[in-house]
């Protein structure tokens, strides 16, 4: 007999796992946004905000309604803990199937990942100043938000989930949509809410089974960003450097990744180098720049009515990264990404919805600032100026919208979810999405997040 799978939330993860699954199972879908429209709940952040634009949506396809869809995987050698590096050396022999669902249309995405890493370690041998490595950022050109299979049968704009159990076995999952109630028999439960999500929904199956939900929500990590200054390149140096930081491979681009350890190697971060004009370094002018870069439709035009529009450095960002023209000239953006531990930060919910504790700390500010001094020192061998601001507050960093670790994984006692992402407290449950990404030095997860979802999908199948 085919198995019931009830799986909740349609965003990346969700929609993978249910296009999977549905060749195996009967496969019920549950999404609290509309098919085809996005809403954006809303967030009373405690503490810092994400950024000034959306980083993430709710609706049919999730956030990768808003993406880039970049694809890089998470190194296991840049993460610490044990139990998650297996997760992700597991996950690998998946790569080439979620990217293929991710709009990939080349060579399976690890060939093509290895051959443009080997080309970039050959430019950058030629630099000859990146001790800490390179890696590559591969945008498929043609994408879109991800659909579900029409034999799944999905529901959406439902509310007031509730899980029905037998000891520590959720045995129906019962709905509202609209005002009617309705009820669907589960042999097994998937969360995919997202990392703001998935937290609120393993607290009603926690309460469902009555286990205690400690720290459930707790570990929001992100990728701090932000524009921090520029450098202009040895005229020597330039022709190779325009390959190495961005390239046309055809059916996609490569954006070049200049890897940054920490001085103690626990924190690895990255930077990309942008075409400017000036050597000018404004906040302002920074931010105006990611707003156009992160909104899109009618957002990003509304966005346009600015003077910062007109700012040299804005018109090359939008000729080089909007039109795909190179822009000529020796002056580039340092963008930074840094790596943030799960810690401090989390989500919560109460009446009014859901709320947002979002930290950059003191002591990784500090750490920020040493690698910021440390990529000064590898670019200062090849440039004529280079003036990142070494002493940025948090005001310069952002969300690079990769909310992540909200939902712990491991086998300490208050850990929620084991290696197969199966909640510890409950027989049937598994949680899958950015919550259960523990750490990702500087990767956009949603290669990763895709590859846990055809993981999971195959273990379940099983
Ligand atoms: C502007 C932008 C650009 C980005 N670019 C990239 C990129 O280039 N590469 C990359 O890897 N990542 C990128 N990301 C991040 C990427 O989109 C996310 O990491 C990814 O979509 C997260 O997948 P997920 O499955 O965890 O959550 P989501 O895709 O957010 O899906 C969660 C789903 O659960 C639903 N849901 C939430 N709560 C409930 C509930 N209670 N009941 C039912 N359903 C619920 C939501 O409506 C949503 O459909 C970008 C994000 C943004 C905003």
């Amino acid at each position: 007999m085919k198995k019931n799978i009830v799986v909740i939330g349609a965003g990346l993860a969700g929609t993978l796992i249910c296009n999977e699954l549905v060749k195996e199972c009967h496969v019920t879908l549950l999404e609290v946004g509309g098919k085809n429209v996005i809403g954006y709940p809303k967030i009373n952040f405690i503490q810092k905000r994400f950024a000034n634009v959306k980083t993430f949506c709710v609706g049919g396809g999730g956030t990768t309604n808003l993406w880039h869809n970049g694809l890089i995987p998470i190194l296991p050698q840049d993460v610490i803990s044990n139990d998650f590096k297996e997760v992700l050396a597991e996950a690998e022999s998946f790569h080439d199937k979620a990217a293929a669902n991710l709009f990939w249309l080349d060579n399976p995405y690890s060939t093509e990942y290895e051959k443009v890493i080997s080309e970039t370690n050959l430019l950058a041998e030629k630099i000859g100043v990146f001790s800490d490595g390179v890696d590559c950022l591969l945008y498929p050109k043609k994408f879109s938000k991800l659909d579900v299979a029409t034999a799944v049968n999905a529901h959406y704009s439902v509310s007031d989930i509730v899980f029905s159990s037998v000891d520590k076995k959720i045995t129906s999952v019962s709905y509202y949509i609209g005002k009617k109630r309705y009820s669907v028999d589960a042999d097994v439960v998937i969360i995919s809410a997202g990392a703001l999500g998935s937290p609120l929904l393993v607290k009603k199956v926690m309460s469902a089974i009555n286990c205690s939900a400690v720290n459930v929500g707790t570990g929001l990590a992100d990728h701090p960003l932000g524009f921090i200054g520029k450098v202009k390149v040895k005229k020597s140096f330039n022709r190779v450097m325009k390959q190495f930081s961005a390239r046309d491979q055809g059916n996609y681009e490569c954006r070049t990744a200049i890897r940054v350890k920490s001085q103690c190697g626990k924190y690895t971060g990255c930077a990309f180098l942008r075409p400017a004009l000036t050597m000018e370094n404004n906040l302002p002018i920074y931010k105006f720049k990611s707003l156009l870069g992160a909104s899109s439709g009618a957002d990003r035009i509304k966005n346009m009515f600015s003077w910062k529009l007109f700012h040299p450095d804005i018109l090359a960002e939008i000729y080089s990264h909007l039109f795909r023209i190179n822009i000529p000239g020796r002056i580039y953006n340092i963008l930074f990404l840094f790596e943030q531990k799960r810690g401090k930060s989390y989500v919560t919910y109460d009446g009014s919805g859901l709320k947002v504790d979002w930290r950059i700390t003191e002591d990784e500010l500090k750490i920020y600032k040493r690698m910021i001094q440390k990529l000064n020192n590898m670019l200062a061998g090849i440039a004529d100026e280079v003036n990142p601001k070494t002493d940025i507050t948090e005001d310069w960093l952002w969300s690079a919208a990769h909310h992540s670790g909200t939902i712990s994984l491991g086998k300490k006692e208050d850990d929620l979810v084991d290696k197969d992402l199966k909640l510890n407290a409950c027989d049937n449950v598994f949680v899958c999405d950015g919550s259960v990404i523990q750490e990702h030095s500087y990767a956009n997860t949603g290669l990763t997040i895709g590859s846990l979802a055809m993981r999971l999908a195959e273990r379940v199948c099983r």
